[in-house]
C-alpha cells in the first residue's frame, strides 16, 4: 500500500470507531478530503482509492483543478473564506459552499437558474478575521439564505478554536444547529472535525469532516 493509502485507511478506521462509540451508522458522516496546496496526481490518487468528495480552500487553485480532473466526476466542496466577487465562479465547480458567513455573501450567491448546497460558517472565536458568522447574527443570516433562491441550507459549518478544547466548541456548534431547526427543519448537517479533532466532532453529531494532513501527509508549502 503507498502511504496516502495507508493514512486513509487508517483515518477511516478512525472514524469507524468514533461512530460506534458515537452509536452512530457511519454511513451517515461523508468524509471531505482537503487537498489544498496539495497537486492533482494526489487528487487523482485519492479517487482511484475510492475518495468522491474533495475540499479546496482557495478559488483559482480549486477552478484550475476541478477542470483538470473534470474526468474523474469528484464531488468540490469549498471551503475557505469566499470574496463576493468570486462567489459566481465557485457556484459552477462546487457542487457544496461550506463558508456562508455574510448577508453581502448571500446575495452574491443568488441564483434564479440552479440551487447550490450551502453551510452557513459560525465563528467560534471572537477574531472577525477567522471567517465565520457571530454567534448573535446567525438566525437572521439563515433567514437570509432561506429567503434567497439558489441556495439550499444543509446545516452549519465551524472550525474549533485554536485555545479551547474541541469537543465542548462542537457542542456549542450542535446546540445552535438546534435553534437554526426552528428556522429550517432540514437544516440538521454539521461541517466540523479536521485531522486532529474529528473524533470529537462526531461525539457531536458531525455529518461532513474535513479532513487534509491526516489523509495526505503534510502539505506542500504554498507558492
Ligand atoms: C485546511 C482546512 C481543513 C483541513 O485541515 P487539516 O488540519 O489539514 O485536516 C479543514 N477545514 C478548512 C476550512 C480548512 O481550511
Amino acid at each position: 500500500m503507498s502511504e496516502l493509502a495507508t493514512r486513509l485507511s487508517a483515518v477511516r478506521e478512525g472514524i469507524a470507531d468514533a461512530a460506534t462509540a458515537a452509536g452512530r451508522d457511519v454511513a451517515g458522516i461523508t468524509t471531505v478530503v482537503v487537498t489544498k496546496f496539495q497537486p492533482v496526481s494526489l487528487i487523482r490518487e485519492l479517487a482511484s482509492l475510492g475518495v468522491r468528495d474533495v475540499g479546496e480552500n482557495r478559488h483559482q487553485e480549486a477552478q484550475a483543478k476541478a477542470r483538470e480532473l473534470a474526468d474523474l466526476g469528484l464531488t468540490w466542496h469549498f471551503v475557505g473564506q469566499l470574496q463576493s466577487k468570486k462567489a459566481r465562479q465557485v457556484r459552477e465547480y462546487a457542487s457544496v459552499i461550506h463558508s456562508v458567513d455574510r448577508t453581502s455573501l448571500v446575495d452574491a450567491l443568488r441564483s434564479e437558474e440552479s440551487t447550490v448546497d450551502c453551510f452557513v460558517q459560525v465563528n467560534l472565536t471572537d477574531d472577525p478575521g477567522r471567517g465565520g458568522v457571530a454567534e448573535e447574527a446567525l438566525e437572521p443570516l439563515v433567514q437570509h439564505v432561506l429567503d434567497t433562491p439558489g441556495l439550499r441550507l444543509l446545516g452549519l459549518m465551524a472550525v474549533a478554536p485554536l485555545d479551547e478544547p474541541a469537543r465542548p466548541a462542537f457542542a456549542r456548534v450542535r446546540a445552535m444547529s438546534e435553534r437554526v431547526r426552528r428556522l429550517a427543519p432540514g437544516a440538521s448537517a454539521l461541517s466540523m472535525g479536521m485531522s486532529h479533532d474529528y473524533r470529537d466532532a462526531i461525539l457531536e453529531g458531525a455529518t461532513h469532516l474535513r479532513i487534509g494532513t491526516a489523509i495526505t501527509g503534510n502539505r506542500p508549502t504554498p507558492g
